[in-house]
């Protein structure tokens, strides 16, 4: 059987998606499309529609989408009702089910890139976007000894403090608070988009005073090493860019789609070549 995939994003052509998972259909020898679908914000219901008539197997839904879409889905996961947005959709039995693998993407990749237990460990979180109120889930729902968040704008940190107190309650710091406690922390985590290419220069806030071993991550990917974990690892600190987030939340939508065990290291590889090409070495 012939299965189809594909992202709905808008704008949608810099996506990694369809190189990593046509590596791991290439790689399992499982006959699979996987295209890139430009849809404008207005063209969103009429979109999902599409995955039931084109008889799509299922899609990952990218930037502005992974909020509207939930209007238009049969049911969605628990986790996903959490975070409030799907990343993932899966067509079954006719029915649209909607997941959020971007949370348990960054799991998995710090429980398994630190080498180390997190439950024991003081957890900030810097920014409070999309993706931050993905990542607080998933560590509210697994438990760490503490978890902090701030943010720029302070009432945004706050309603994400709110979704996560079913799991795990949040202290909520000010930029400048946060900044002076530094050192109270083992885990680190920049999702914000400073530091992001093309503005590769700029860091959320110093690490001057981060503390001896800690590990210091970025959401980030383009580039693999921005300034701000380029400056940890000056401070001594263990790094971790955001390519094992999006391979692994790739990894968790294939296995939704495929019911097979996905091939994270061909699919980082895919995206580790397809990074240098963009960049030309
Ligand atoms: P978003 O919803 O737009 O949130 C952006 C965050 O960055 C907010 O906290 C915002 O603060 C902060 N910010 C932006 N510019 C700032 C500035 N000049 N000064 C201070 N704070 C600033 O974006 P998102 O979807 O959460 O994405 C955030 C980053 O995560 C992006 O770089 C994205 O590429 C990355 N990401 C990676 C993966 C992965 O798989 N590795 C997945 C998703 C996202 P305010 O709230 O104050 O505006």
């Amino acid at each position: 059987m012939q299965l189809h995939m594909g992202v709905f994003g808008h704008p949608v052509s810099h996506s990694m998606s369809p190189c990593m998972h046509k590596a791991a259909y290439a790689h399992l020898n499982i006959k699979a499309t996987y295209e890139a679908f430009e849809i404008a914000p207005n063209d969103l219901e009429l979109a999902v529609k599409s995955i039931r008539t084109e008889q799509l197997t299922g899609v990952n839904i990218t930037l502005p989408h992974k909020v509207a879409v939930i209007d238009y889905l049969d049911e969605i996961s628990e986790e996903a009702k959490a975070i409030a947005a799907v990343n993932t959709v899966v067509h079954r039995d006719g029915r649209l089910v909607g997941y959020n693998t971007d949370g348990q993407g960054f799991l998995d990749s710090l429980i398994q890139e630190s080498d180390e237990s997190i439950q024991n460990k003081k957890v900030l979180l810097v920014g409070a976007g999309g993706a931050a109120r993905s990542v607080a889930v998933s560590l509210a729902r697994y438990g760490v000894e503490e978890l902090a968040i701030t943010n720029r704008t302070l009432g945004k940190a706050a309603e994400i403090a709110k979704i996560c107190e079913p799991f795990q309650s949040i202290n909520v710091y000010p930029r400048g608070l946060a900044q002076a406690g530094l050192t109270g922390f083992d885990i680190i985590i920049n999702t914000t988009s400073i530091g992001m290419h093309p503005d590769m220069d700029r860091m959320p806030f110093s690490l001057e005073t981060l503390k001896r071993g800690a590990v210091v991550c970025d959401l980030i990917y383009t580039p693999l090493k921005t300034r701000w974990l380029q400056e940890a690892e000056k401070k001594g600190a263990k790094t971790i860019n955001g390519l094992g987030m999006f391979v692994n939340q790739g990894a968790l939508a294939f296995e939704l789609w495929t019911g097979q065990s996905a091939p994270r290291d061909i699919m980082r590889k895919a995206v580790v070549e397809e990074l240098m090409k963009e960049r030309g070495d």
